[in-house]
Formats: C-alpha cells, structure tokens, sequence
C-alpha cells in the first residue's frame, strides 16, 4: 500500500502513474472543494509526455492553448521575439483548476486508487499509516516539519500581483514581456478567451488592482478597467530546497520538497518530474534509490531554479540605466537564432536534465 498526501497536480499525477501500475494507493486530501486559484498555467513538453503515460496529453491538448511564441519589449518598443514552434518547444496554456480537474477525471477511473477527501493527514493519523507515505502536501508541507526535514530559503527581494482578464486585446496565442525603467508587466494567453496579467510591484505600490490597472496601462498601453476578472493573487516568489528528500519511510515530492520563482513557470513541471521518477523506483525502493533520487530531482530543481531567477533578475531590474543595457542586451541576444532556439528550449524545460529510470 502506497500512501499519498495531497491532491495537488503533483500528488495527482503521482497517483495516476502508480494507480496505472496497478498500484494500490490511497490519496488523502483536506479540501472538499477545488481551489479557484489558476496559478501554474504553462505546461511544458516534457510534462506533456509525462501526462502522456497516464493517457492525458490528448486530453490537455485538447482543453488547453499552445502558446507558440513570446514577444519581448523594453519601454514599449520591440526587441524581439522567442518563438517556441521553431522546434516543437510549444508550452500549453491551462489554469491549474483546469489541471486538477483532468487528472482528478483520470483517477477516478482507476479503481485501485481511493481518494480520501477532506480528510487531513495529521500525526496520529500518519502513525496508523503502513508502507511508504508520499508527501506532496504542497510548499508548507506538514509533513516535512513532522521528519525534521531542514529547508534552505532564500527570498528575491521583489513582488507581483496577477489576475486573469476577459481578453479584448487583439494579442492572439503569444505571450507578452513588457520590460521597462518601473519593472516588468507580463501576459500570458489563457483558454476561453481569457489572459493573465502580472505586474511587478515596487516598494510603496499596493497589490491593488488600480495598481495592476495602472502598470498594464503605462508597459503595454492596453486600458483593462471594467474588465471581467478572476481574484487578484498578490505573490512574492521565494526560493525553497529540502536538504534530504526522504526520512524513514515518507518521502517528499513537488512543492513540498522545493519551491521556486513562479515567474518562469517550472514549479509545477518540476513537481511533476519527481513524480514520475518515484513512480519508477516505488513500491520498494532502496536507500541508494532513495539518496540518487534526492540528488536527480535537487540537481533539476537548481538549475531550473537557477534559470527562473535569472530569467527574473534580468526583468525586474528598475531605472533608466537598467532599462536601457537590458534593451541592448535583448535586441543583440533575440537577434541571434541560436539564442532564440536556447531560449525556446529553456522555457520549454527541453534541456534540463530529465529522470533517469531505472
Ligand atoms: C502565481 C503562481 C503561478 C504559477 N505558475 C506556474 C506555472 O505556470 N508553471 C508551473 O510549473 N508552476 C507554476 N506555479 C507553481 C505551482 O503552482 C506549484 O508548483 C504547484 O501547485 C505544486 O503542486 P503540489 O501538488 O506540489 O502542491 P499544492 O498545489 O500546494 O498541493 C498540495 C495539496 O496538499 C493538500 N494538503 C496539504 N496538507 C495536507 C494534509 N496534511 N493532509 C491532506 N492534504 C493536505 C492541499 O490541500 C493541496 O491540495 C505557480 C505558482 C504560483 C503561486
């Protein structure tokens, strides 16, 4: 019997790749309803080849939006453009309810896999719990505190605000990355007609919507007032690592063994990484299987990590000189078609070190 805390989209994904092993797994998940929140919207291609293994990805392409290029401006001009169909590097577009509701359609036809809802993991409960428990209750994993487990922290420095619009621009499929002296404005298509703004806040701005109103005004010069919108999710991106991954038997996976800068997208693709990498090395796995997963996936995360804050670094940087060495850098950097084809690749997550299975 494998346990698993957390019907997040990695917990999901974790028990439908086991659930199809013929697994028996037992799911446990304190909410009763799905979260409203549309977070994680990129779902990059090796996760679609993940999702693939559980019989999904037609599914998700199907529901989703391929997004087949982002457009790069600093102060309102044109440097550029990353273009993700030049080598099947396509991201597609779905809010994470969206995500939790596939993959939740998926389980329930598994029925070697029992989803215990609104139930919530506690210490007693965990005591009861035979073989292997699975920790993918998220970023503030109960869990890991109850093992001791240390995390490394580090904060940015920087916050946002995001909300998805009713889309009346003229914008098409692409994303947008508004560069500019006050900080980045960035948008990204959604399916149904909707787009999600995000604007980088500075020290004295409120998370407001006046506030994103305004920045979305000033970057991009669209007028978003009266728009029908989604709730407002002010964010300020931290970076977390687990120093181990396992201890005894429980064993974390996705947010609950690390988080990173959201700007950049990869949290939840790297989550789902790990679980396919556990999926291969359960129901028995050694301790060395054990120490060389801890490894693989703390190796991804930190260059994936290390990309979305450089990624971030680079546009959020403030002021007139910033401004114009980053215009610089750009127009050189998305001039040349071997950076645009790195480029597209990495946002794509295509050349991070993928699982090795056994
Ligand atoms: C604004 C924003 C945008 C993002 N965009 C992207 C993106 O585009 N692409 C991307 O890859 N990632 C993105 N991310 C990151 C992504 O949202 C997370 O990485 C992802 O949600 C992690 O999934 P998870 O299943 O590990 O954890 P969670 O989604 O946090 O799920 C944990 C689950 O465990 C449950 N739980 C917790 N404790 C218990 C308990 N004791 N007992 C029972 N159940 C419990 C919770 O209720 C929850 O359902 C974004 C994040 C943010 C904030």
């Amino acid at each position: 019997m494998i346990t698993i805390v957390g019907a997040g989209p990695v917990g999901l994904v974790l028990a439908c790749l086991l659930g199809k092993q013929g697994r028996a797994v037992t799911l446990y998940e304190k909410r009763v309803a799905l979260p409203a929140a549309s977070m994680a919207i990129g779902i990059t291609p090796p996760s679609l080849d993940i999702l693939e293994k559980i019989d999904l990805k037609a599914e998700f392409l199907h529901r989703g939006l391929l997004i087949p290029r982002a457009q790069v401006f600093e102060s309102g001009k044109p440097c550029g453009t990353v273009d993700f169909r030049d080598s099947e590097n396509e991201i597609l577009s779905l809010p994470q309810f969206g995500t939790l509701k596939l993959l939740r359609q998926r389980l329930s036809k598994l029925k070697n896999v029992h989803l215990c809802e609104g139930v919530e993991m506690t210490p007693e409960r965990l005591r009861t719990c035979k073989g292997w428990i699975i920790a993918c209750d998220g970023a503030d994993s109960s869990l890991r505190r109850h093992c001791g487990i240390p995390m490394r922290r580090h904060e940015y420095g920087v916050s946002f605000v995001m909300a998805d619009f009713e889309d009346k621009e003229d914008l098409g499929d692409e994303a947008r990355l508004y560069f500019s002296p006050r900080g980045a404005v960035e948008s990204f298509p959604l399916p149904g007609g909707k787009r999600r703004w995000i604007v980088q806040r500075t020290q004295n701005a409120p998370p407001t919507l006046e506030t994103l109103l305004q920045r979305v005004q000033a970057a991009a010069g669209f007028d978003l007032a009266g728009r029908a919108h989604g709730n407002l999710y002010p964010f300020t991106p931290q970076r977390t690592l687990a120093k181990s991954f396992f201890h005894q038997q429980i064993i974390l996976c996705g947010d609950a063994a690390h988080t990173m800068s959201p700007i950049g997208g990869q949290g939840m693709n790297t989550g789902f990484a790990d679980a396919f990498l556990l999926s291969r090395i359960l129901p028995d796995p050694s301790p060395q299987a054990l120490q060389a997963y801890t490894r693989e996936r703390q190796r991804a995360f930190r260059i994936a990590a290390r990309r979305a804050a450089q990624g971030m670094w680079l546009g959020t940087r403030t002021g007139i000189p910033a401004s114009r060495t980053r215009a610089l850098l750009l127009k050189t950097a998305l001039h040349q078609p071997r950076v645009r084809e790195t480029l597209a690749r990495t946002f794509a997550m295509r050349n991070l070190p993928q699982p090795r299975t056994p």
